[in-house]
């Protein structure tokens, strides 16, 4: 645990964690949906205004673990002001940081402090309490209304 704890619960994710950023529902969204992990029980609700292709605003409510509830508060930072195509985009490179094998070096340039969430790639199954809230942001986006991550 005690390794674990150092890998995965950087400062920043704990901090995340500890104070999630846009944790509260919007009235009147342009585009929702729920996402959820079987596997560690997280379910989030997340909620986006839209300005033509651009996302204004961005946020969730919900219940998940550290990894989930820190990674979604981080992911809705990340993509306020982005358009859809920006935000796919910053999905692929985030998809594909924590699903690379632990011991290959990553290339992230865009994912900045997201770049916190390589040390899921140590423990499999909590790939998809980070990976959660993007599933989620890009059935929103694509108008689903459901994720989940199997
Ligand atoms: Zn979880």
């Amino acid at each position: 645990m005690a390794s674990e704890l150092r890998d995965l619960y950087q400062e920043v994710i704990l901090d995340h964690y500890k104070r999630p950023r846009n944790f509260r529902a919007m009235e009147n969204a342009d585009r929702t949906a729920v996402g959820y992990n079987p596997l560690c029980g997280d379910r989030i609700t997340l909620y986006l205004r839209m300005a033509g292709q651009v996302i204004q605003d961005a946020t969730f409510q919900g219940q998940g673990c550290a990894i989930c509830t820190a990674s979604t508060s981080m992911m809705t930072d990340a993509v306020k002001g982005r358009t859809t195509g920006e935000a796919d985009a910053l999905f692929q490179e985030f998809h594909h940081l924590v699903t690379t094998p632990p011991d290959v070096d990553v290339e992230a340039p865009s994912l900045g402090k997201l770049e916190a969430f390589s040390g899921v790639r140590e423990f499999p199954a909590r790939v998809k309490c980070a990976s959660l809230a993007w599933h989620t942001l890009r059935a929103a986006l694509h108008g689903d209304k459901q994720a989940t991550t199997e």
